[in-house]
């Protein structure tokens, strides 16, 4: 939301400054960008209310263009892998904003995990950390940097406080989450490599549950590394 936001801003002052330039070499008059602006605003104002913001996400991932699906990709498939490798079941998972409106699914999309579906829930607390921090792993261990991944600590945030752990312990958490995926994720750098490639040919789930059943056997830690003191 926050991210969307500072676009929104980006494009209007880019907006007023090409007309700023512009305008007297084209004589256009000074109140044509603010008319654009005001116009800008109202349909970010329709979006947001009627389309929760779906509008401008859509466009913002269109510039984007290939480079920005590419790390959405190696971004939900360090989810999607680690969620597997835990045994956390994956519901569905969508790539882009239209992909999840077209699926029923929330916000900009991601990885649809079945935690109505897990029974020990007490002792899924470090699965569900780690998944949830798995996304930014991988875009750490590929890019060297993870531009996605605030909402995804923002959930973790969330289910901590819920279980109790105040925010002292939280950056702790989080950093052991990380590192755990970071394992995973190394351990297991072919199996990730093939989850891309399949979110990348839009394979269905089963598709890639039946890909992940063939392929070699992954590698997991110790159940016991999993637990956090
Ligand atoms: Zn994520």
């Amino acid at each position: 939301m926050q991210q969307i936001a500072l676009n929104i801003i980006a494009i209007g002052v880019f907006i007023i400054s090409v007309f700023s330039m512009l305008g007297p070499i084209l004589h256009i008059s000074p109140l044509v960008p603010v008319f654009i602006v005001l116009l800008l605003l109202f349909f970010l104002g329709i979006d947001a209310v009627l389309l929760q913001n779906r509008g401008i996400s859509v466009f913002l991932e269109f510039l984007g263009g290939k480079k920005h699906r590419q790390r959405v990709i190696h971004h939900e498939a360090g989810h999607f892998l680690i969620a597997y490798l835990l045994d956390i079941p994956i519901l569905d998972y969508s790539l882009s904003t239209l992909d999840a409106w077209r699926k029923g699914h929330k916000g900009s999309g991601g990885v649809v995990l079945g935690i109505e579906q897990i029974k020990d829930k007490e002792t899924s607390l470090e699965k569900f950390c780690t998944v949830a921090m798995a996304g930014i792993a991988a875009e750490q261990i590929v890019y060297k940097d993870a531009q996605g991944g605030e909402d995804d600590r923002q959930h973790l945030y969330s289910l901590l406080l819920r279980k109790g752990l105040n925010r002292k312990s939280h950056p702790l958490k989080e950093r052991t989450a990380l590192l755990q995926a970071k394992d995973l994720l190394s351990k297991n750098s072919s199996t990730y490599q093939s989850i891309v490639d399949l979110m990348e040919q839009g394979s269905s789930i089963e598709q890639c549950y039946l890909a992940l059943a063939l392929g070699k056997e992954p590698s997991t830690v110790p159940a016991e590394s999993l637990v956090l003191s």
